[in-house]
């Protein structure tokens, strides 16, 4: 617990026992910050901005690699095969600019060649 003193200084008054988010929350409110975890390197980046929540993102590989955005893309048969099957029949995953222009740069090069 943090206490603001009158002259805004921030102290913690009680500390608070460690605790991990629940993944499911965790990924709730990073979507609806507009933010988005990446899947190759695990960073949070901002995948969307004004009133678009995706507009930093593409859906097409090549799009992304040449306006240097992220990627997003969903896996239709992963929910097949978990324990606990989702409501949803596909699960949406990113990849962030930064490890979309590491892994996939060469194949715009290839593309254009
Ligand atoms: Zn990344």
């Amino acid at each position: 617990m943090l206490a603001i003193k009158p002259n805004g200084k921030v102290v913690e008054v009680l500390a608070s026992p460690e605790h991990k988010p629940m993944p499911e929350m965790r990924a709730e409110l990073i979507e609806k910050l507009k933010y988005a975890q990446c899947s190759i390197c695990g960073s949070v980046f901002k995948k969307g901005e004004g009133s678009s929540s995706n507009n930093k993102v593409m859906r097409n590989l090549y799009k992304a690699i040449s306006e240097e955005k992220g990627y997003i893309y969903w896996l239709w048969e992963v929910n097949n095969r978990r324990k606990k099957k989702l409501a949803y029949n596909y699960i949406r995953r990113y990849i962030c600019p930064d490890c979309v222009q590491a892994l996939f740069r060469h194949i715009n090069v290839i593309k254009k060649s």
